[in-house]
């Protein structure tokens, strides 16, 4: 049962955002080193991957499978990522557990407001979301 959630859950993840995914792979010239970057990924990056993974299974056990936002124009469960609290840069580890599921057009919808008002919303989605579960 909870796998075959997770299943569904996890296809509708697979949808790709073409606008975020597409890496486009420079052509690598004969008798020329490819370019090694020495930059792995952002701590906060990596250590965010791994919470994603564990979300993504949380959301899965709160049955919850669509946008939580709901903006019109939603595109339900289609394009779903996780909208943090807060803008990026301010992130705190402690934070990275408090998103909001939500489509790319309400993600956007709110990312482009200031901190205090997306942080204000989308605490407050998850306030109601802890208090019907
Ligand atoms: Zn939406």
């Amino acid at each position: 049962m909870l796998k075959q959630k997770l299943e569904r859950i996890k296809k509708v993840f697979d949808t790709p955002n073409l606008a975020k995914e597409f890496h486009p792979v420079p052509k690598v010239f004969k008798g020329k080193e490819p370019k090694k970057s020495t930059l792995g990924p952002g701590k906060k990056t990596t250590q965010w991957e791994g919470e994603r993974a564990k979300l993504i299974e949380e959301f899965a056990n709160m049955d919850i499978t669509s946008c939580e936002i709901k903006f019109e124009g939603c595109w339900k469960n289609n394009a779903l990522g996780f909208a943090h609290i807060d803008k990026r840069k301010n992130l705190r580890p402690e934070d990275l557990p408090s998103v909001v599921l939500a489509c790319t057009p309400c993600h956007q919808t709110v990312e482009a407001w200031n901190n205090i008002r997306m942080r204000k919303f989308l605490l407050e989605i998850i306030k109601k979301r802890n208090e019907s579960l």
